[in-house]
């Protein structure tokens, strides 16, 4: 007799992980033995800045860390993610109320949709996006409703083109600038823009800042509580993923709004009961130790940036540098869907890119490509599709 497993509706409902296929179909090629440069995903390539692992060392030996932290995370840690919010964005944030401590900011983002979605609620999502926004809609059983990104409004969302239904059932909004995938970066009339919109709608706002310390050409990235009102309506999510290479520590932040703050807190006063507080401390030792590992990684991803447009300018692809993030967005040649067009790099030169519509209809025609490899490897990339003789 077979035992029979059978699944909650909300397992069913969850979107195909996008970025699970992706990396089988990297790691089968790889394994076929060929020299695969992976250009797909979106994991830093750096370790974490030395000063950040000495003090998760020292922390380690902590007897007060071995025991279960406080629920809702150390107080020394929200203080230093406020304390570099007031640095960085001249943003106050009230370390106790405005501040959530999240196991990354992938947790988060899922987290916020427990939050304040209900079945028959919509979520505005940005088209193309990062997926993790649809996974945390689908669990919370709401609609979405797709906002295009496109090239000809910088990718920046119009929100006049939703339908009155859509604004009317639509309860909370994701936004992402330095974006993923497409690398554009927001404006303060932007901005401005949508708290006016989330005002008049009663719309939340999440903001996830997740690239926030990477833009170029001298350009900050500006967070979206600077904007006047912003704290009214929203929230921002940061992490020290990207800005400390620190993905595998799986350290992140909810900012702004307290009584959102407070909903995300209770849900996860249910589910963990904070990082580990040697972690805590670590982090802390990120945020308001020495900056400088920031920009150098920052000018690390601008050389690489330049290395590789030069190069495939060279072989005929053309495109727009990015303005933040460490992803480049780039349009295909005629002839191909972004899939077809991924699968035939990945067969034909071992270089894995991840297809636009994986990120949704409007990322079709495109591929993203990250920076997270040598300026060497990044020459060998364009080499290697320059010879398909594509452009
Ligand atoms: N948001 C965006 C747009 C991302 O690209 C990522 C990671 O790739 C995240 C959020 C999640 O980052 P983490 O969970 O590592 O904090």
């Amino acid at each position: 007799m077979s035992f029979n497993i059978t699944p909650a509706k909300r397992i069913q409902m969850l979107p195909e992980q996008f970025f699970a296929k992706l990396v089988a179909k990297a790691n089968a090629r790889a394994s076929t033995g060929g020299d695969v440069i992976n250009l797909g995903q979106g994991n830093p390539d750096q370790p974490t800045p030395s000063n950040i692992v000495e003090r998760l060392k020292q922390a380690a030996d902590n007897p007060l860390y071995h025991k279960y932290p406080p629920f809702r995370g150390f107080p020394f840690l929200k203080q230093a993610v406020a304390q570099r919010y007031k640095a960085d964005y001249g943003v106050d944030l009230d370390p106790d109320k405005e501040v959530a401590i999240l196991f990354g900011g992938k947790t988060g983002l899922v987290e916020l949709s427990q939050c304040l979605l209900n079945p028959g609620d919509v979520c505005l999502v940005p088209d193309p996006g990062y997926p993790d926004y649809w996974s945390g809609v689908a669990l919370a059983g709401a609609d979405m409703a797709f906002m295009p990104l496109t090239a000809e409004n910088d990718f920046l969302p119009i929100y006049d083109s939703l339908t009155p239904d859509q604004i009317n059932r639509a309860k909370l909004m994701f936004l992402n600038y330095p974006n993923n995938p497409t690398a554009a970066t927001a404006t303060p009339e932007f901005y401005k823009k949508t708290v006016a919109f989330a005002e008049r709608n009663g719309i939340v706002v999440a903001s996830d800042f997740a690239y926030g310390a990477i833009g170029f050409d001298g350009k900050r990235p500006i967070s979206f509580l600077e904007t006047p009102g912003a704290k009214e309506v929203g929230v921002e999510f940061y992490t020290l993923s990207k800005s400390y290479n620190m993905a595998g520590w799986r350290v992140g932040f909810a900012l702004g709004n307290s009584q959102i703050i407070e909903l995300i807190n209770q849900i996860q006063d249910h589910i963990y009961c904070s990082l580990f507080g040697g972690i805590q401390e670590a982090a802390t030792e990120a945020l308001i130790g020495p900056q400088h590992s920031v920009q150098q990684l920052v000018a690390t991803y601008e050389r690489r940036r330049d290395v590789l447009y030069k190069a495939l300018d060279e072989i005929g692809w053309k495109a727009d540098k990015p303005s933040g993030s460490f992803f480049c967005w780039l349009p295909i040649p005629v002839g191909y869907t972004s899939m077809s067009f991924a699968d035939y790099l990945l067969e034909q030169a071992d270089v894995v890119v991840a297809p636009g519509s994986g990120f949704g209809a409007n990322g079709e025609g495109y591929v993203r490509l990250g920076l997270l490899t040598s300026e060497e490897r990044l020459k060998e990339v364009a080499a290697r599709i320059g010879r398909l003789g594509l452009f």
